[in-house]
């Protein structure tokens, strides 16, 4: 039981949980390795959450072994149906195997109320009627010591017949507790007589009204891992201070020992990870639901086209540690570009257009111009893209007075049209403002496919789509949920919204091809990001794309 000292030597060393599982296996101190995802089902799945899940399942099938997921359904004030179905629904997504099904808490409510009479009849718990505000304050602190309840010292046989009372339901909310008897001057405040059981007059989810007390999470979940054997009970570092207790449970109940180990919770830049605080969000409708977009969730991540290979390479290639760190979210963005570039789609479109007319191009003519779908995968072939005299190009690749190093398009200068021709602006037209408001040009029509037929350098390419032969789109660009780092989820409450973290554009131009898009697929708009139609919000004749990141990697920019 106290066997995890002796490997505290190895928790320094990146991925130090592998080694102790190697170690305890050459050792044969199990037969077969098993571990849990155990998730609380109050909120939807985070990507904090399948970095849990994914050490948890690796090391299981890299050692032959298996993970449960095991739903943590203690509290019923907090808990839904539709949490559950939800991270069945993302963990299946993201490839992980649990088996033909999922392990519940709750299903060791029977056992779990008999370990409580057992610790009664040890004399180890009593029913105790302080009140909570009591309670907390006969605790002491990290300084004092702790003070005995005045009902500490109950006859076993009066706690057996009070916590049978409890059990039927004759106190009051609140009014009663069963409580570990340990050590009220411990110095770990965990063990100073900690609550086990709790009255709690509310249907759970799956065991209805038959209950109205349950245990608290210190005392279900360590008996839970020990009931479904968990050789390793990986969990994060905050429960470090209770592993003492689980301890003791398990001493004085006499049963199975699963080894707890801690890592550090995985934190990301620019987001919150606390399923309290992302329930908030979703409640005060500040966003748009736990699948919106700019959420740390799976479901969120999902609906703005991560693939779930990508956040694998994500969970993979940030390391295990004790250590509290924050993994900058420009790692995660890399994992999801790096991916998409081999399977995505390429197509036009445009954010902010501007019309651009050709005047020596023939008003009627319509071209079919030949464009790459995917360069890195030339079995994807290449696709048609209609090209006229009147095309839109982005707003911010015309300069009336250029920038020092503008090779885009500006008065009396020529720029590449991707696939298609070279042009040189001739002219502009201005609003009253003095705004340009379109801008005439001329093409050469040697050059079709973007090659002068005399060899002249243009330096600049740029994307366009042909004005009528074109579709519309809702087009959703997202930054960072919240505008301030935060390290400590204890000052979540202070946190601001970044208010750009949405912007959305109306109308934009796309490509004739993106009117038959598919949600599965993965499109890049060239030069503007990586893409995906949102299911939710799209309909036949509105669509709505998402950015699921942006093409610039500011991740390699790091490294350099
Ligand atoms: P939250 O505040 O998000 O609800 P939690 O730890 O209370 O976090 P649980 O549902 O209890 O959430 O977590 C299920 C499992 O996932 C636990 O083993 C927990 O340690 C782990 N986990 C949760 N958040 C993270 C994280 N950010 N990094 C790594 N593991 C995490
Ligand atoms: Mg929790």
């Amino acid at each position: 039981m106290n066997n995890t000292n002796k490997d505290d030597n190895l928790e320094n060393t990146e991925d130090f949980i592998r080694e102790i599982i190697s170690k305890d296996l050459l050792e044969g101190k199990y037969n077969q390795i098993i571990t849990r995802f155990p998730p609380e089902p109050n909120g939807y799945m985070h990507i904090g959450h399948a970095k849990s899940a994914f050490v948890n399942f690796s090391l299981a099938s890299e050692n032959n072994g298996k993970c449960n997921l095991r739903f943590d359904d203690t509290n019923p004030s907090k808990e839904e149906e539709e949490f559950i179905h939800a991270f069945e629904k993302d963990l299946k997504w993201l490839g992980f195997d649990y088996g033909h099904k999922a392990y519940y808490s709750s299903d060791y409510f029977n056992q779990l109320y008999s370990y409580a009479i057992k610790l009664i009849k040890l004399g180890l718990a009593y029913v105790c009627d302080l009140s909570q505000d009591e309670i907390r304050e006969y605790r002491g602190t990290l300084t004092s010591k702790g003070k005995n309840s005045p009902f500490r010292d109950r006859a076993v046989e009066e706690n057996l017949d009070l916590f049978d009372q409890m059990k039927k339901g004759r106190f009051e909310n609140g009014s009663r507790v069963l409580r570990a008897k340990i050590d009220m001057s411990s110095g770990n405040l965990n063990l100073r007589d900690p609550v086990i059981y709790r009255i709690m007059k509310i249907k759970h989810h799956r065991t209805d009204y038959k209950w109205c007390i349950y245990p608290t999470y210190d005392f279900a979940h360590g008996q839970s891992d020990s009931l479904e054997k968990i050789t390793h009970s990986i969990c994060t570092v905050e429960f470090e201070d209770h592993r003492p207790l689980y301890n003791w449970f398990i001493d004085k109940l006499d049963i199975y020992p699963s080894k707890q180990i801690e890592f550090a919770r995985l934190n990301l830049s620019g987001t919150v990870m606390s399923k309290r605080k992302l329930s908030e969000l979703v409640v005060s409708n500040k966003v748009n639901g736990w699948d919106d977009p700019r959420m740390p969730t799976i479901s969120g991540m999902r609906r703005r086209g991560y693939p779930s290979e990508a956040i694998l390479d994500f969970c993979k290639r940030t390391s295990i540690t004790k250590r509290k760190n924050v993994v900058d979210l420009s790692l995660l963005e890399h994992c999801v570009r790096e991916n998409l570039n081999k399977s995505a789609y390429r197509v036009m479109a445009v954010l902010n257009p501007i019309k651009v007319v050709i005047k020596n191009y023939p008003d009627d003519l319509v071209e079919e111009i030949d464009a790459l779908n995917n360069p890195e995968d030339l079995s994807a072939h290449s696709r048609k893209v209609p090209f006229s005299k009147e095309i839109y190009i982005e707003r911010d690749d015309f300069a009336e007075i250029p920038p020092p190093k503008f090779y885009r398009l500006t008065i009396g200068k020529e720029v590449r049209l991707r696939y298609a021709y070279i042009i040189k602006c001739v002219d502009v037209i201005k609003n009253e403002r003095g705004e340009v408001i379109e801008i005439h040009c001329e093409y050469d029509p040697n050059s079709r496919g973007g090659k002068s037929a005399d060899g002249r350098k243009v330096k600049g390419t740029i994307h366009w789509v042909s004005a009528l032969q074109s579709s519309t789109a809702e087009i959703r660009i997202y930054d960072k949920l919240i505008s301030e780092e935060v390290i400590d989820e204890n000052d979540i409450d202070n946190i601001q919204l970044n208010p750009n973290s949405i912007k959305v554009l109306k109308n934009c131009p796309i490509e004739i091809s993106l009117s038959k898009a598919s949600e599965e697929v993965h499109y890049q708009f060239e030069r503007l990001g990586y893409f995906i139609l949102d299911s939710k919000d799209t309909k036949l004749e509105h669509l709505v794309f998402n950015r699921t990141v942006s093409l610039r990697d500011s991740w390699n920019k790091q490294k350099t």
